[in-house]
């Protein structure tokens, strides 16, 4: 007899043959559970588990096979494993968009790690002034560092960069109006909608010029009396092509002061560094737009910056001021998690030339096409051993993406593999690039590339280091092929 006929005709176990919830947890590799995790979860799960194998059996579908204490012992354990599985989880980005939405934004730089570590181990003098033993502000941690890079008089953060504008035009407009270009309403994703973010905030729109053209003039005659401020929106994530024209910070600013009325920007990415430096599409820094005369600018801390989730606010002290004690402040101020790696991050800019090995988001984005196929070139010929015979993997120029709506056209020349199946036509593509798909995301450090034109892509600019991909490749092919490498 066969093994699949042993399975198929094997003997069944019935009702009877269940072990009691007492017995189960008396098993000898149960009470190794049992003082590993507590009697809770474990005897939640072994109830759970015997109900299972209950319905099994009055289905008359339980093998005796499943009720030896053997295979009760390690049923259980798995069904406990999986229970505190995380569901967060580190992946592998192999998509080629390095600032990745879905996939956690800006990886922290080892220095933040350690700061916020170390600062989240203990007590901290989050709201403590430690020269004079009395009670401080958590924004004095990264208030003087922002203020010394960007330029600012004043610094404020709060949660992210969404909060960052909603309380700027609260705190700012008090229930007055905004004026902004109509070729800068934009959406950033997630029903982040400028007009519904101004109405959310309690101030009114005014909307000036068109989609693609809008004039100094066009703001000029806007201001009235019941202005509150102006605001520039960061076209983050697309672009107006072809017949068009924006007025610049620079260009508003002294129209703002003439009228009394506040100039308010937000930048979205808004990088700290000069990104043309790095070979990189040019991006308007804080800084700049200080310079030009802005009284606040919003960005950030996750995008180009390369830090934790944050909004970072910076302008002058008066404006600043009036964000601060705004009410709403309160309820999207930073938590201290954030703030401690936004610190450590903020201090790395104190040492530009450390950025690019340091920081993983400039790391990658400035990574050579040359240096990028040096990780592809090293997973090449283990990834072809894992899949074949039923893909073929070559190694193949690609362009990768910024992403999180920073410098939305420009690509980089990167390099990557593309693995195709092995078919006679089109007839079962979908289903082959599929089941690859699924299976480099069921890896225990589930692989994310992208499917087009027929293959699957894993585009290699963020690989650091390319055996946390080969270690992997047996598991993969264990799951593609059935038989280990
Ligand atoms: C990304 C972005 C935001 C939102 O920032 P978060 O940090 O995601 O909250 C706001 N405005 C612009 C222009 C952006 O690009």
């Amino acid at each position: 007899m066969s093994l699949n006929e042993s399975v198929v005709h094997g003997s069944k176990a019935s009702v009877k043959d269940l072990p009691s919830i007492d017995k189960l947890l008396r098993l000898p590799s149960v009470q190794a559970q049992l003082s590993a995790h507590g009697h809770t979860l474990v005897a939640g799960q072994a109830r759970a588990l015997v109900d299972d194998l209950r319905a099994q059996a009055l289905a008359g579908v339980l093998a005796a096979s499943a009720v030896t204490p053997d295979a009760l012992g390690g049923a259980l354990a798995e069904r406990i494993a999986a229970r505190i599985a995380p569901r967060m989880r580190r992946v592998i980005n192999l998509t080629g968009t390095v600032i990745h939405t879905n996939l956690g934004r800006s990886v922290l730089p080892d220095v933040a790690i350690r700061h916020l570590t170390a600062m989240m181990a203990g007590p901290n003098n989050l709201e403590y002034n430690l020269d004079t033993g009395s009670r401080g502000d958590r924004d004095s941690i990264v208030e003087g560092l922002l203020c010394e890079i960007t330029g600012a008089e004043a610094a404020t953060v709060v949660n992210n960069n969404a909060a960052a504008v909603l309380l700027s035009l609260a705190a700012l407009s008090g229930g007055r109006e905004a004026i902004i270009s109509r070729g800068e309403l934009v959406e950033i994703g997630g029903a982040f909608r400028m007009p519904d973010v101004m109405d959310s905030a309690g101030a009114r729109m005014v909307e000036v010029g068109t989609t693609n053209r809008t004039h100094l003039a066009d703001y000029e005659r806007a201001i009235t009396e019941r202005t509150a401020m102006l605001i520039k929106v960061h076209t983050s994530n697309y672009m107006v092509q072809g017949f068009t024209s924006a007025v610049s910070e620079a260009e508003l600013a002294p129209l703002a002061r003439a009228r009394g009325v506040a100039l308010v920007s937000d930048l979205g990415s808004g990088s700290l560094i000069d990104m043309g430096k790095y070979g990189l599409p040019q991006e308007p820094t804080p800084q700049q737009m200080l310079a030009d005369g802005c009284d606040v600018v919003m960005f950030s801390g996750d995008k180009l910056l390369g830090g934790p989730q944050a909004g970072l606010i910076v302008g002058t002290r008066e404006h600043i001021g009036r964000i601060r004690k705004f009410p709403m402040k309160r309820a999207l101020r930073l938590s201290k998690l954030p703030l401690a790696a936004l610190e450590a991050t903020l201090q790395l800019y104190l040492q530009p030339e450390l950025l690019v090995h340091e920081l993983p988001t400039l790391r990658w984005l400035t990574r050579t096409q040359e240096q990028v196929a040096v990780a592809a070139n090293a997973i090449l010929e283990p990834l072809r051993a894992a899949l074949a015979p039923r893909y073929t993997v070559t190694l193949e120029p690609m362009l990768s993406q910024i992403g999180s709506g920073s410098l939305p056209i420009d690509r980089l020349p990167s390099c990557g593999l593309a693995i195709a199946p092995v078919l006679s036509g089109k007839r079962g593509m979908g289903t082959a690039l599929d089941a690859l798909s699924d299976a480099l995301r069921g890896l225990p450090a589930p692989i994310i590339g992208r499917i087009a034109d027929d293959r699957v892509l894993l585009d290699c600019r963020c690989v650091d280091d390319p055996s946390e991909v080969i270690n992997q490749l047996a598991g993969l092919r264990l799951a593609i092929i059935g038989e280990v490498a």
